[in-house]
């Protein structure tokens, strides 16, 4: 079964303080990017990849997948003003013969190869799989316009979800088609919303999101020991 991934990289990052678009920001003298695209690239279930980039950085991403012998990286194509046009457009890319979509931010640089096989066998299961951790914080609902606490809920019951995500094509190819207009932060939801169920996979801590100028700390920190 042939799984194309999909690599938002498309967001300038301004969150992080940097004068290049996230992804090509350095961590061990090596972009962002590619550390992830070298995990993914690991995965003998990934048969190919589509990078999905900004139009102001199309020639660094270029030099960079030539550069690290990214040969993987079948498509580098160009992104939108949200998340969610940009994995729209990397779904417009991918190949008739495709079977399942794993969708990976470029900005998660230490996905393991455990995590990618056991989500992807996960999704070829039951036709959508997310990876997740049981939240550690307590998380509240909070009205910001008036610095209240609606709710506080139940932290037993609550995961901080990440990627891969991973869909049967015909599946998420219909969520984003029916529900492009509704806003939304993750891909999986979209089924959700559908009436689909998700399934989850216990993925890693490891796994951060690199957003803010203190996860890059932390970062330079993980990357030392990781083992892919
Ligand atoms: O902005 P956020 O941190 O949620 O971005 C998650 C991933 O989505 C990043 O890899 C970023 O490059 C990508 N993205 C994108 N197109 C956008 C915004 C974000 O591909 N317009």
């Amino acid at each position: 079964m042939k799984v194309t991934a999909i690599v938002p990289s498309a967001g300038l990052g301004e969150r992080l303080n940097k004068k290049i678009a996230k992804p090509l920001v350095l961590l061990n003298r090596k972009p962002i990017v590619i550390h992830t695209l070298e995990n993914l690239s690991k995965s003998k279930l990934i048969n190919e990849i589509i990078l999905v980039v900004s139009r102001n950085y199309i020639d660094a991403f270029r030099k960079n997948i030539k550069h690290f012998g990214l040969k993987k990286v079948k498509n580098i194509i160009l992104g939108g003003v949200t998340r969610s046009q940009s994995v729209a457009n990397g779904l417009k890319a991918i190949s008739e013969d495709t079977d399942f979509v794993l969708i990976h931010d470029a900005v998660r640089p230490f996905i393991s190869q455990k995590s990618i096989s056991e989500v992807v066998k996960s999704a070829k299961k039951f036709g959508a799989a997310i990876l997740a951790v049981p939240a550690k914080a307590t998380i509240k609902k909070v009205d910001l316009n008036k610095s209240e606490v609606v709710e506080t809920l139940n932290r037993d019951v609550l995961c901080e979800v990440m990627t891969p995500q991973v869909f049967r094509k015909d599946l998420i190819l219909s969520g984003y088609n029916r529900l492009r207009k509704f806003s939304f932060t993750d891909d999986a939801v979209l089924l959700e919303r559908l009436g689909y169920r998700v399934k989850v996979v216990m993925g890693s801590y490891t796994n951060i999101k690199i957003t803010t100028p203190e996860d890059l700390i932390v970062a330079e920190g993980i990357v030392k020991n990781f083992k892919t």
